[in-house]
């Protein structure tokens, strides 16, 4: 017989479990910082920059350490100790009109949290990015970063959670495919316009300079058959020098974005190289296949959500007598995090397959020894980890490793 006793515990060890099954990874990993480094990386950095990257690994694990801690202290403190049930009283007493509740209560646990976790961001970008030499963000940029993602958060978040809100009162129950149909529009809209609406929030974009790298892009795109307006390059150097590029978008919304740091760090071809892994992505239709994945999960997250948003029991567990939309929700976010924490590692295995793929169609298309190049210089300059365990990267890495990666390359090179 379930109880909402039961389901109040259940919520307390699900947390616990997440916390003891992530400290045991990180500490697997930690174990094997010291191993030796792989053969056909043993040039990746000197030694002086190997001791730099134990060094940033080592800070890395206390800093992630102490951060998942001080948060699973607050989360449980706050259950124990009634917060939802309280926050649900708090808002009721501000509102008459269910959605506003809804709104306020969710308002002041995204103002809590991102309070909370405003000191641990600013002690990663000033204190640990800035020590290993990886920050180039001024505080000007890091305030307005912060401004900026609340302004989004309020306005995208509030508009979302209200709207699935109403069509939870509209059909109770059956809100579920309303939400999905409207959630899925929103996805797509923000597959296809991420870099034209959200991107220029935060960076500016600008076409490639003429020269060397622009001439040799323009012979691999003619090439591939890309069109070279849908290349762009990125001001990533505004807030770190770590290097990247990602393709994003579909149909006529298809763009790859360089950073501008990679351009810095790397010659002309193994930029090509990048680029070709990235169009890669593109021609193997990844993106495609991800945007599918995020509608099909959304949809099955809905239709689950839609059992227990009505359940007493479940809004009893946190307190609250009569069941209502912000309750249930939390409430559900916390029993369904095995289910998403699977999903993500079934995305993971998904995800590096595919980088499997595009770094194949680079080799195919451009050569195998620039990117294999280029992969070396950019895992130095963020002083990568060489040598994860591999449950870590089985359960965590989007990318396969970096020996992975070369000993796939290598194959019939
Ligand atoms: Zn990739």
């Amino acid at each position: 017989m379930m109880t909402s006793d039961f389901i109040f515990y259940l919520i307390v060890g699900l947390i616990l479990a997440d916390f003891l099954f992530d400290l045991y990874v990180s500490l697997l990993n930690a174990k094997h910082f010291n191993d030796p480094v792989p053969e056909i990386l043993s040039d990746v950095y000197d030694d002086k920059e190997y001791e730099k990257s134990q060094a940033y690994k080592r800070q890395q694990l206390y800093f992630g350490l102490i951060n998942s801690g001080f948060s699973l202290l607050l989360i449980l403190s706050f259950i124990f100790l009634n917060g939802f049930e309280w926050l649900h009283h708090f808002s009721s007493s501000q509102f008459d009109h269910p959605i506003l509740i809804s709104l306020v209560f969710f308002g002041v646990l995204f103002g809590a949290s991102f309070i909370i976790n405003l000191p641990f961001s600013y002690y990663q970008t000033f204190v640990i990015e800035e020590k290993f030499g990886f920050n180039r963000s001024t505080k000007k940029v890091f305030w307005l970063d912060q401004l900026k993602s609340i302004a989004l958060t309020i306005i995208v978040g509030g508009l979302v959670l209200a709207l699935i809100n109403w069509f939870y009162l509209l059909l109770a129950d059956n809100f579920w495919w309303l939400a999905w149909l409207f959630t899925a529009i929103i996805i797509v809209f923000m597959n296809l316009f991420y870099s034209k609406l959200i991107v220029p929030i935060f960076n500016k974009l600008k076409p490639l300079e003429e020269g060397d790298l622009r001439h040799k892009i323009e012979v691999y795109a003619e090439k591939e058959d890309f069109n070279l307006d849908k290349i762009n390059v990125i001001d990533g150097s505004k807030r770190s020098s770590k290097a990247n590029a990602y393709f994003s978008g579909f149909g006529s919304q298809k763009q790859v974005t360089l950073y501008d740091t990679l351009i810095e760090k790397l010659t002309p071809d193994e930029v090509v190289a990048v680029l070709a892994h990235e169009v890669g992505h593109y021609k193997k239709k990844h993106i495609i296949f991800n945007l599918m994945m995020a509608l099909i999960t959304t949809g099955l997250t809905f239709y689950i959500l839609s059992f227990f948003i009505i359940s007493p029991i479940i809004s009893q567990a946190l307190g609250v007598e009569e069941p209502n939309f912000h309750i249930g929700l939390i409430a559900f976010s916390f029993i369904y995090a095995p289910v998403n924490t699977i999903l993500g590692i079934l995305t993971n295995i998904i995800s590096r397959k595919f980088e499997y793929q595009a770094d194949n169609f680079a080799k195919e298309t451009f050569s195998g020894t620039y990117l294999m190049n280029a992969l070396k210089k950019l895992s130095r300059d963020s002083l990568s980890n060489l040598t994860p365990h591999s449950l870590n990267v089985f359960l965590n890495y989007s990318h396969p490793s970096l020996l992975q990666r070369f000993r796939n390359l290598r194959q019939n090179v």
